[in-house]
Formats: structure tokens, C-alpha cells, sequence
């Protein structure tokens, strides 16, 4: 009997789940994000018509607005593992990844600690030169870790006060917010390095990613050219949705552009057979940067 897989859920919490460092990895505890993701691909994989999938490390984000930098930082790591994982079970030929993050946070580093090895949760390695105080290289412009006089941070001396230590802010919130500066776009895979390269509005990337997995509005462009509409363009980014899009298709990065209309006819073709062929995943995982 074979059997088909049409709904599959896994609930682990009645909440968020734990964070990477205080998560239980034994045989009764939740798995990781990497377990997660090496599920997920086993299954979808069996499908000869691709996939898509969706991981959301969404853990940084809480640990930033916490102003606890540790958890932030080792939430990265789970999700470069689940990264890992994952390259480690797809063609990339086929396969288009993408990693993203949907905002920043009011989280910088900073001071004069530029000595290589430096540690990067540890005090910068001159104190101010306005109050002679210690101060940590990490600092958040916003959140909990506020506190008037500021706070002089200590050498902490145990694990746990590292892991649970809240970064100084400079203005006081309960909840540090998300920040709005430009975040990387990381992509490996069929037209990865034409379609993300540059600059552009995030509302430009799902219609990047259906133009290299040949959907919705650009499901004609795997099936051969007679059949596209326009194939003087079928290499051509797609228009997307921003302000500067409203009199014509947007320059989203102009050496994409170029590359594009410099391309011959014939290497279309090429991109068209891995539409046809590939297999699509698209990691879109929230991390936070800066
Ligand atoms: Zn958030």
C-alpha cells in the first residue's frame, strides 16, 4: 500500500517553543530547527512536481526584544545549522534557496574592541571617555536593558549570567522594537545570483522566487518559449510592487538588468530546463542583523 501525504502537523508547544540553549535535546524533548527542516525535506522531496517551504527561525526575534543578545545570537547559529542541514540534503542546481529576514533590530555592535577574538557578548576594551565606565561592545538603542544612571556591566562569571544577561539600552522600552535598515538577501540556486542581486523592496521576492520556479504569473515561462507571451523578456526580472514601479518595470538592481538584456536567446534555455526539472525550496528564515 502506498501510502500519500496530504496534511501533515507537528505541534511541540502550546506556545512559542523553547529557545536553542534552553531546549531539552533528549528523546522526550522538541526537536531542533534543523530536525524540523530534515523532516520536512524528507517528505516534501517525494514530490516529483517540487516544493516549497517556509522556516522561520523566529526565535531571534524574541531574544532581541528581550535585549538578550545571547539568545539572539545562539538562535542565529540554530538557524545556520538548520542552513546546513538543509544544503546537506538538496541539489542546489535544482534548488533554489533563499535566506532572508523580514526587519532588523535596534541591535549594534560597537566601541573600540576590534582585536580579533575579542568576545563578542564581553566589555569593549576602554572604558567611556565621558564617565570612565565599563560598557559592553553589544548595545540596543531601545528595550529593557534601559536604566538611569546607566548600567555598568560587570565581567559576568557564569554561564547562565551570560546567557541571561540584558544589553544595555539607550531609551527605555518593556519590549525593545524591530529596526528599519536595509537586511541581506542570501541566495544559492537556479537564477540566484541574477534575480538577488542588488537592491531591492522585499515585496520583489516572492515574485523572484515564482519567476525561478516558474509560477503563478510565470508558470508559461518552463513550458518552452513559443508558449510565452513575451519571450523577448522571459529573462527579464520580473516587475514588482514598489513606489518606483508604478511607471514600469522597476530597476531592482541595474547590473540585474543588464545582465539580463545582455543575455543570449540561448541562455534561456538553460534556465528554462532547470525550471522544468528542479525541484524548488526556499528557505525564508528570520534572523536579524545590525
Ligand atoms: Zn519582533
Amino acid at each position: 500500500m502506498v501510502h500519500i501525504v496530504i496534511l501533515l502537523t507537528g505541534l511541540f508547544a502550546y506556545s512559542h517553543m523553547d529557545f536553542e540553549v534552553d531546549r531539552d535535546p533528549g528523546p522526550t524533548g522538541d526537536p531542533s530547527l534543523a530536525d524540523m527542516t530534515r523532516s520536512a525535506l524528507s517528505i516534501l522531496q517525494k514530490n516529483p512536481k517540487g516544493f516549497f517551504l517556509f522556516v522561520e527561525s523566529g526565535r531571534i526575534d524574541h531574544a532581541h526584544h528581550y535585549n538578550n543578545a545571547y539568545r539572539a545570537l545562539d538562535e542565529t547559529l540554530a538557524l545556520e545549522t538548520a542552513l546546513l542541514a538543509a544544503l546537506a540534503l538538496v541539489n542546489p542546481t535544482e534548488t533554489l534557496l533563499v535566506l532572508t529576514a523580514d526587519h532588523s533590530h535596534v541591535f549594534t555592535f560597537g566601541g573600540q574592541a576590534t582585536p580579533r577574538g575579542h568576545p563578542i557578548l564581553g566589555l569593549d576594551n576602554k572604558v567611556s571617555d565621558v564617565d570612565g565606565q565599563p560598557y559592553t561592545t553589544i548595545l540596543y538603542t531601545n528595550g529593557p536593558g534601559y536604566s538611569n544612571p546607566r548600567s555598568v556591566p560587570m565581567n559576568v562569571t557564569t554561564p547562565m549570567e551570560s546567557k541571561n544577561q540584558v544589553f544595555t539600552s539607550a531609551v527605555p522600552r518593556q519590549w525593545a522594537t524591530h529596526s528599519g535598515e536595509d537586511v541581506p538577501v542570501y541566495a544559492l540556486g537556479p537564477l540566484a545570483t541574477t534575480l538577488f542581486a542588488g537592491t531591492f523592496d522585499q515585496s520583489y521576492i516572492p515574485h523572484a522566487i515564482a519567476y525561478s520556479a516558474c509560477l503563478g504569473e510565470h508558470r508559461l515561462r518552463c513550458q518552452g518559449l513559443d508558449n510565452y507571451t513575451s519571450p523577448l523578456t522571459t529573462c527579464v526580472a520580473p516587475e514588482v510592487s514598489s513606489v518606483s514601479a508604478a511607471n514600469g518595470p522597476v530597476v531592482i538592481a541595474s547590473s540585474v538588468m543588464a545582465d539580463d538584456s545582455a543575455r543570449p536567446k540561448s541562455s534561456c534555455g538553460i534556465i528554462k530546463s532547470a525550471g522544468i526539472i528542479g525541484l524548488y525550496m526556499v528557505l525564508i528564515l528570520e534572523y536579524a542583523v545590525t
